[in-house]
C-alpha cells in the first residue's frame, strides 16, 4: 500500500521531496503574487490612457490624434502597427514565442457630437465632442492588453491583433477596414469585439449567443399634395392628413405583422411641413428609424412602409416617395465562440458574474462585418452604476474604474487561453 503520491526509498529522499514541494509552492505564490502586480501597474495605465483618451475625444471620420495615439503606445510596446486601413484605422500585431493562431480584439475609436457635462478632471478638451459612447474605455482596455501580452511575450504562442477601429458611431468604419484589406494578409481565428454597457452594473461581464444588436436602419418619406386655404380643404390634396394617418397606419400594420419571438421597431423621428395655422401646405415630410434583428424582418419593414404610406396618400388623392437606406447589420455573436468564453471566463476568473440572457438589444454596431469573415462575439463589459444616470451617449457618461478591471480580467483570461 502506498500514501504518497512520490515513492520515497529513504529519509534523504523524503527530505528532498518535502523541500521540492515547499518551493513549487513558493514559486506558486511568487508568480501569483508577480501576476498581481502587473495587473495592479497595468490597471494604473488603463486608467491613465482611459482619462487622456477622454480628454481629446474626436468624431467618427477624424480620429487624426486618437489613431497617432493608439500606434505610438502599440510600438512602445514592440506591436508591428499599420496605420491609415479604412481611414484612420489602426492594427498592431505582436507575433508571441511560438507558432500557433492569431486572435483578434476590436476597439472602437470614435466620439460624439455631445456637450460634456460630467465635471471630470479629465473632460473633454475638445468643445461639443465628448466620449459618451465609452470607446476611451475600451481603447484603453485593449492597450492594456496588449500591454499584458507583450510582457507575458515568453509565455505565448501565436499572434495577438489589435483593431482599432474608426467611425463605428456612423456605422462605416468596420467595412472601410475590411475594404482596406484588414484580413488581406491573415485572417485570424477568433475575435472578440468590446464595448460596455450600462445596463449590467460594474464588475459584471455579459455574453448571449445569437442576434445582440439590430438592423439599424432610417428613411425619409414625402407626401406630396396639393395646397391651398384652410377654409376651402374640398379645393386641396392635404399632405398633412396624409402625414399623419401614415404615421398611424405604419404603427397599425407593424403592431400585427411580425412574430413576436424576434424584436423589432419603427419610429418617426422628424416630421414637417407647413407655414402658418391656415395654410394647407403641398409637401409633408417625414423621417424615421427602422430597426430588425432578421432581413426577412428588414424586408417585411420595407413593404409594410410602401403599404401603409401609399394608401394613406391615395385616400386623400396624393402621392408618397419613400426613401429608404439600409444601416448596419445585426450583430449575431457565434454560439462556438459563446460557448468557449463562458468556460474561460467559468474556469479563470469564477468571481466575476457572467450573464447570458436579457442582452439583445435594438441598438446599432457595425461589428457584424467582422463577424462574417471570423467566428466571434461582441463582449459587454458592465458599466452601470447604482442611482446615478449613466447612460451610453448622455452628457454625464464616464465609464468607472472597476468596468476596465473586470475588461482586463476578462481580456487577459481569453489570451492566456487562446495563446497560452
Ligand atoms: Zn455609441
Ligand atoms: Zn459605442
Amino acid at each position: 500500500m502506498q500514501y504518497l503520491a512520490t515513492p520515497v526509498t529513504s529519509w534523504g529522499g523524503f527530505l528532498f521531496a518535502v523541500t521540492r514541494r515547499k518551493r513549487a509552492k513558493q514559486e506558486h505564490r511568487n508568480q501569483a503574487r508577480g501576476k498581481r502586480g502587473i495587473m495592479m501597474a497595468n490597471l494604473k495605465y488603463i486608467q491613465h490612457v482611459y482619462e487622456e483618451l477622454h480628454k481629446y475625444p474626436e468624431i467618427s471620420l477624424e480620429e487624426f490624434w486618437t489613431a497617432g495615439f493608439v500606434a505610438e503606445e502599440l510600438r512602445k510596446m514592440g506591436f508591428s502597427v499599420q496605420t491609415k486601413v479604412g481611414g484612420e484605422g489602426v492594427v498592431g500585431r505582436l507575433e508571441l514565442a511560438g507558432p500557433g493562431q492569431t486572435f483578434a480584439f476590436r476597439s472602437d475609436m470614435d466620439a460624439l457630437p455631445v456637450l460634456e457635462e460630467t465635471g471630470a478632471s479629465y473632460a473633454s478638451q475638445n468643445e461639443g465632442v465628448m466620449h459618451a459612447c465609452g470607446h476611451d474605455s475600451h481603447m484603453a482596455m485593449l492597450l492594456g492588453v496588449c500591454r499584458y501580452a507583450s510582457q507575458q511575450k515568453q509565455n505565448l504562442k501565436g499572434t495577438l491583433m489589435a483593431i482599432f477601429q474608426p467611425a463605428e458611431e456612423i456605422g462605416a468604419g468596420a467595412r472601410a477596414m475590411l475594404e482596406g484589406g484588414l484580413f488581406a494578409a491573415t485572417k485570424p481565428h477568433r475575435l472578440v469585439g468590446i464595448h460596455n454597457w450600462p445596463s449590467l452594473p460594474a464588475g459584471q461581464l455579459g455574453l448571449q449567443e445569437g442576434p445582440i444588436s439590430a438592423y439599424a436602419d432610417t428613411f425619409k418619406a414625402a407626401f406630396l399634395g396639393q395646397g391651398g386655404h384652410g377654409a376651402l380643404p374640398h379645393k386641396t390634396k392635404d399632405p398633412i392628413a396624409m402625414a399623419a394617418m401614415a404615421v398611424h397606419n405604419a404603427f397599425a400594420l407593424v403592431q400585427r405583422s411580425f412574430n413576436a419571438a424576434y424584436p423589432q421597431t419603427l419610429s418617426f423621428g422628424v416630421i414637417k411641413g407647413g407655414t402658418r395655422a391656415n395654410v394647407i401646405p403641398s409637401k409633408v415630410s417625414v423621417e424615421g428609424t427602422v430597426r430588425t434583428v432578421r432581413t426577412e424582418d428588414q424586408d417585411k419593414m420595407i413593404g409594410l412602409l410602401h403599404q401603409a404610406f401609399e394608401t394613406s396618400s391615395a385616400l386623400y388623392g396624393g402621392e408618397y416617395v419613400l426613401e429608404y437606406r439600409k444601416g448596419v447589420d445585426a450583430v449575431v455573436n457565434s454560439a462556438a465562440v459563446v460557448g468557449e468564453l463562458r468556460s474561460i471566463f467559468e474556469r479563470r476568473i469564477p468571481a466575476i458574474p457572467v450573464v447570458t440572457q436579457g442582452l439583445a438589444s435594438l441598438i446599432g454596431e457595425d461589428l457584424a462585418y467582422y463577424l462574417y469573415e471570423v467566428p466571434g462575439v461582441l463582449l459587454y463589459v458592465g458599466s452601470g452604476q447604482q442611482g446615478l444616470v449613466n447612460e451610453l451617449h448622455h452628457p454625464s457618461f464616464l465609464v468607472p474604474r472597476q468596468t476596465l478591471e473586470t475588461g482586463y480580467r476578462a481580456l487577459t483570461s481569453i489570451v492566456d487561453e487562446y495563446l497560452g
